[in-house]
């Protein structure tokens, strides 16, 4: 009888597709997936480690699968992904039990550690966490459960080393996976029924492989045969060249959303932070894309109580976005993780209570602007390619538009997959709703 694997995921796309890639893997070993944790022989917790809330958060879950594995001695118990690579075998130290701690960049070694573990005396984990700067995962066969929409990772790391960011440092250095293995997993997801394929990437901007920069790259996988919408996350505001703001105008393949990390709208916030470019560059990068792309939603990141950020810095994130008037932003104060520069160089000197009142500041007026965005789109006709019943009422159905705006419609007659004209009718600050038309 073979095993069965369980894999539990936190955090980004990033990991959501790396979940996939192990169990494909997996499987290949002769591994059934199971559908709960208490039916596994292998729990995997794939983790994240962008905030300490995330790690407290998975701590929890490994107390719970703790009691379980007690019942079930023979079960083996996994953490994987960044919080792996971040703690090493300090993980061990405050979770004894766990038996195998497997960085981002080791998940070939799975089934050959799962086996050393069944082996081994118990109290031995098996730890790999080496970051290997070749590791692309190239040739894997990625177990994607057939959906409307999937992930594609075609670049792991990042070389970007932004100040107060974690990531170069569990995920390594950035290495991608050749353009025409990027379009031979498209051609298979396609294959395999998805409709809308997300490039996946830290930095997807800075794609550069075998002379096939990331331009050069949507072309071609726009081109796969009965690929209905294309998109990508997240690329970097300095990669932004002119020629990719014209191929994304001449790709009609591609949904028309942008998400552009913007972090701060003070220059000298930015430059502490070392993100390589000045509040009025990124400005000015953001009006050339509206112009070139008027229907095209743009959305963004912003840290606030970054140290040292003063009122005036503040301020001038909040022009930002006035002026710029994104659809939606994903919003954070600033938390210090250890090992990054920030944390090293820069006192987290920004009180909680001023970091809380800013954050609720930027939150009030992005809804405000938000509503606004949204409120904009009623009378207008979308594409909305559906991907199921909603959760609350199962009369009605969840789609996206091109725009990646969420429109919500009566249900009768859709199925998942299916593209459809809807007209606009309503609007909240994060939802469309419409009817057939
Ligand atoms: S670009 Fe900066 S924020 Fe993004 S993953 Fe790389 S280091 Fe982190």
């Amino acid at each position: 009888m073979s095993r069965s694997v369980y894999i539990e995921t936190y955090g980004c796309q990033m990991n959501e597709s790396d979940t996939e890639l192990m169990y494909g893997l997996l499987r290949h070993e002769g591994y059934r997936v199971a559908e709960r944790d208490e039916d596994a022989d292998v729990i995997l917790l794939n983790t994240c480690t962008v905030r300490e809330r995330a790690e407290e958060r998975i701590f929890g879950r490994l107390g719970w699968l703790k009691s379980l594995k007690a019942q079930r001695p023979h079960v083996i118990l996994g953490v994987t992904g960044c919080m792996a690579e971040r703690m090493k075998e300090g993980l061990h130290q405050r979770a004894p039990y766990v038996d195998l701690i497997v960085g981002p960049d080791a998940y070939r070694r799975l089934p050959e550690m799962i086996q050393a573990s069944i082996e081994v005396d118990p109290r031995d984990p098996q730890i790999d966490v080496r970051l290997d700067r070749r590791e692309r995962y190239q040739g894997l066969t990625v177990d994607r459960v057939p959906r409307t929409s999937g992930w594609l990772t075609i670049q792991r790391g990042c070389d970007k080393f932004c100040a107060y960011c974690i990531v170069p440092f569990v995920r390594g250095r950035e290495r991608s996976l050749p353009p025409t293995e990027v379009v031979a997993q498209a051609e298979a997801m396609v294959a395999q029924g998805f409709k809308e394929i997300t490039l996946l990437g830290q930095t997807v901007s800075s794609y550069y492989e075998q002379g096939c920069d990331f331009a050069e790259l949507l072309q071609r996988v726009a081109a796969v045969d009965g690929l209905a919408r294309l998109r990508f996350m997240s690329p970097y505001p300095n990669d932004f060249s002119d020629r990719l703001i014209d191929t994304l105008a001449s790709l009609p393949q591609l949904g028309a959303h942008l998400h552009l990390p913007m972090q701060s709208g003070s220059t000298a916030i930015l430059k502490d932070m070392r993100r390589g470019y000045s509040a009025e560059s990124f400005k000015e990068k953001i009006l050339k894309i509206k112009e070139r792309l008027p229907l095209w939603s743009l959305t963004t990141d912003v840290i606030v109580g970054y140290p040292g950020e003063s009122d005036a810095d503040f301020e001038a994130t909040l022009e930002m976005m006035r002026e710029l008037e994104f659809d939606s932003a994903f919003m954070f104060q600033y938390s210090e993780r250890e090992g990054t520069p920030a944390a090293r160089n820069r006192p987290d000197d920004v009180p909680p209570e001023v970091k809380g009142a800013r954050l609720q500041a930027l939150i009030a007026l992005q809804e405000e602007i938000s509503k606004a965005r949204f409120a904009a789109q009623v009378g207008r006709t979308l594409e909305v390619l559906m991907t199921g019943p909603s959760r609350r009422d199962p009369a009605r159905w969840i789609g996206r538009s091109s725009c990646f705006r969420t429109v919500i419609l009566d249900g009768v007659g859709l199925s998942e997959g299916d593209m459809v004209k809807v007209k606009i009718e309503g609007a909240t600050s994060h939802t469309l709703f419409g009817a057939r038309g």
